[in-house]
């Protein structure tokens, strides 16, 4: 059998019970077999609610708990099936939109199910580009076009970097920043790109400490050739971003859960060339099995922070 399901009939029927489920987390879960959290021993049986229960020292343990999935009140088979719709749709899964094909009960669960999704999107320790990198930020948000290095009320800036490729942009990485002062992106930049790797931005002041960093620092600067669009790779991806954005989420994105959304866009965007949606679905859940819980308690917090409203958010 395949890793993962190819279509989604493929998917209801190898995930057509709870045990099925289970069973699929747990061979992503425990890659070498399971073992007791308590004792190490391998011999287990299964009790009838699908827990471990370990023939050494007799306890039970759960292959949902330490998980994006554990204390979930709905069947894992829901789970599933919100997993595939954001993964086997170009754009992405809106709250609403999930609501209405789970039938979950409220917009607020299918919107906390979203945000938990996001979060096992970013990988751990992942990999920092390398090679010809285009940097440039762009401001998400607001009423009214920002100014460099001062910003805008109500607007975000985001910074991008893409790699360049062969036929156009390789992978990409995104990053919030408070400003466009060189402090703030050199750190951006250092999070997002290997030392040693040529970061082209144009001669924003911002970028002028870049060679010392340890970057190639090639500047774009305007041509009758290249005119305005200096920077052809991150415009291409700030465009889609906002597209995105404006499109799927109708522009409805709390600048509190930004920084979430960006962490989906790029995980579609670096897989978009992947032949298989089902792969895209092989690593949301092996992402989310490696995820600590993320309890809604804490999405929650944040969300009356930002006034979200239930039904726009
Ligand atoms: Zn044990």
């Amino acid at each position: 059998m395949s890793e993962y399901p190819q279509t989604v009939l493929e998917l209801r029927e190898r995930f057509a019970d709870e045990q099925g489920c289970r069973e699929y987390l747990a061979k992503l879960r425990w890659l070498e077999g399971f073992r007791c959290p308590a004792c190490q021993a391998q011999d287990y049986w299964l009790t009838e609610r699908g827990l471990r229960h370990c023939r050494s020292c007799g306890r039970q343990t759960s292959v949902t708990a330490g998980t994006l999935f554990a204390d979930t009140h709905l069947p894992l088979r829901l789970w599933f099936e919100a997993m595939w719709q954001v993964t086997s749709q170009k754009y992405g899964a809106s709250a609403l939109g999930m609501q209405r094909v789970l039938g979950l009960g409220s917009y607020r669960t299918a919107w906390n199910w979203l945000h938990k999704l996001r979060r096992a999107m970013v990988r751990p320790g992942r990999d920092r580009l390398q090679g010809v990198i285009e940097v440039d930020e762009i401001f998400i948000g607001g009423p009214r076009p920002g100014k460099r290095g001062r910003g805008a009320a109500g607007k975000v800036l985001v910074v991008i970097a893409a790699q360049e490729a062969v036929k156009g942009i390789g992978r990409i990485r995104l990053a919030r920043v408070p400003d466009a002062s060189a402090q703030s992106l050199e750190a951006a930049i250092s999070a997002a790109v290997e030392p040693g790797s040529r970061v082209r931005t144009d001669d924003w002041r911002g970028y002028q400490g870049l060679s010392k960093l340890g970057y190639g620092h090639p500047i774009a600067r305007p041509t009758a050739e290249v005119g305005d669009n200096l920077l052809p790779l991150a415009n291409r991806v700030a465009s889609l971003l906002k597209r995105w954005l404006l499109g799927t989420h109708q522009g409805a994105v709390q600048s509190t859960y930004l920084d979430y959304y960006l962490d989906e866009f790029t995980f579609r965007f670096n897989r978009r060339t992947s032949g298989s949606r089902g792969l895209l679905f092989y690593r949301l859940v092996q992402q989310a099995v490696e995820l600590a819980p993320v309890p809604a308690k804490e999405i929650m917090t944040a969300a009356g922070a930002a006034g979200v409203n239930a039904t726009t958010g």
